[in-house]
């Protein structure tokens, strides 16, 4: 049973370690993307995140929109902004000049990643043939060009190309020991697998933090696609919360309040300070989330 001084502690600020949160959005297509983008970056800002990243399209088809937006995010709201990287489809000497450009904005963060052929998460990559090979290979070349904070990413369920745990967990320490600062995972809907997967890095040496990404369900359809895409699982009591929602968006609403919910404070209780939130360029369920975790407006 939860008590009352529980429930405090959880969210009393000084009786926990300091609690850190980001936000991930993706860069906006359209005119009306642009203000929703700005409107939520503006509602969540004064929530202090450590930074707003923004994504990276696949072959870097987003790279001037995402680089237009960290400047802006750095400029206009006070934020760290985190720039999201790729290695995919250009030579080491072309994604040096982009971290340049990073630098030159004043965007001092970069989440750096191998990304995927522009066919999809379950074909072979094959590197440019100038280009970084991979993660780790990227860190290490981010490494050489300024000081920079690193994030890189992480597979509570494995990533889909890795042979096996030992290959899965052996890569995220390449990328740890190449110089990151940080792992932050992919989506993952049972805690369990995450706190597994934080034990197995811890046993083979990986002392960095390794952020849960969280991601709220907006829209149970689109959600249940973006992670069969990225090979995240969706559990059947998940699949059966949102069963025959699809025409009744308040209580969709509803559902996915109370399971995100859920999920962020369990992590809590198991000591859990560090959260990265995939917004989908919303921020209504994520101020509330953030809420419930002791943080709110500055
Ligand atoms: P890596 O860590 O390089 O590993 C990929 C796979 O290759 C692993 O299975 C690994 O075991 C294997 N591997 C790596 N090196 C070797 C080696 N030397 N020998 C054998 N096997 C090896 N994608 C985007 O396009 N844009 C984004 O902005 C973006 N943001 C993301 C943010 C987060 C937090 C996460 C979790 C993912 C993101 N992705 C993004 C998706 C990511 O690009 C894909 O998941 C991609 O498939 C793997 O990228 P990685 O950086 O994990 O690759």
């Amino acid at each position: 049973m939860i008590d009352d001084d529980h429930r405090a502690s959880r969210l009393t600020a000084d009786k926990r370690p300091e609690l850190q949160i980001s936000f991930e959005f993706f860069p906006p297509k359209t005119d009306a993307m642009e203000e929703k983008f700005w409107e939520s970056i503006n509602k969540l800002a004064p929530l202090k995140p450590r930074f707003v990243s923004v994504t990276y399209g696949a072959g870097g088809t987003t790279r001037e929109r995402t680089l237009r937006m960290v400047r802006h995010i750095t400029s206009d709201t006070g934020v760290p902004a985190a720039a999201h990287l790729t290695c995919v489809g250009a030579s080491k000497g072309e994604i040096d000049d982009v971290v340049r450009g990073f630098a030159e904005v004043g965007v001092k963060s970069i989440v750096a990643l191998r990304g995927d052929p522009p066919e999809g998460i379950g074909q072979p990559f094959t590197p440019h043939p100038q280009g970084y090979q991979n993660a780790a290979d990227l860190v290490a070349g981010i490494r050489k060009l300024g000081d920079f904070d690193i994030s890189v990413a992480a597979y509570p369920e494995k990533h889909p190309q890795s042979a096996d745990w030992d290959a899965d967990i052996d890569n995220l320490k390449r990328k740890i020991d190449a110089g990151a600062n940080r792992a932050i995972t992919q989506m993952f809907f049972r805690n369990a697998d995450y706190l597994r997967f934080v034990e197995r890095a811890r046993k083979a040496g990986v002392t960095a933090p390794i952020v849960p990404g969280i991601q709220p369900i907006h829209s149970f359809k689109q959600i249940s696609g973006f992670a069969a895409r990225c090979g995240a699982s969706i559990p059947d009591w998940l699949a059966e919360r949102f069963d025959g929602l699809d025409a009744d968006p308040d209580t969709h609403a509803l559902v996915a309040a109370a399971v995100a919910a859920e999920q962020v404070t369990e992590l809590l209780d198991e000591g859990v300070t560090e959260f990265h939130f995939y917004t989908l360029n919303r921020s209504n369920l994520v101020l509330a989330l953030a809420r419930l975790l002791g943080r709110r407006p500055d």
